[in-house]
């Protein structure tokens, strides 16, 4: 439920973007949104679609580039992706600590024309 007012600080942010830059309408938004952030895309892309009507991002494209979550070896520092039910490293026999990657949330990049 919490994706509802971060999908229309988003849709607030693309019109002001939109409009900034002397642009006619929204074409797309493209999101970057880790495993770990909180945030579900699914959930903001339906959002998305119904909050839209009637502003400068109607019909525009809500795009999601998810982010796998990386644990950092305690031993080695090798990044790796964690594996069910183990924080073991790949690599050696450290274990994983969590980093920030896979808790990204953010708007990389607006389209308008
Ligand atoms: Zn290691």
């Amino acid at each position: 439920m919490h994706e509802l007012p971060v999908t229309k600080h988003i849709v607030d942010i693309a019109e002001n973007h939109c409009r900034d830059n002397g642009g006619e309408r929204v074409l797309a938004v493209n999101l970057v949104i880790g495993d770990y952030s909180g945030y579900v895309g699914e959930s903001i892309q339906i959002y998305f679609d119904v909050i839209t009507e009637n502003t400068l991002c109607e019909g525009a494209k809500c795009n999601i580039e998810t982010v796998e979550p990386k644990l950092r070896c305690n031993k080695c520092g090798k990044l790796f992706t964690k594996q069910l039910l183990t924080f073991d490293c790949p690599y050696c026999d450290g274990q994983g600590e969590a980093t920030e990657i896979g808790k990204e949330f953010y708007i990389k990049s607006i389209e308008i024309e």
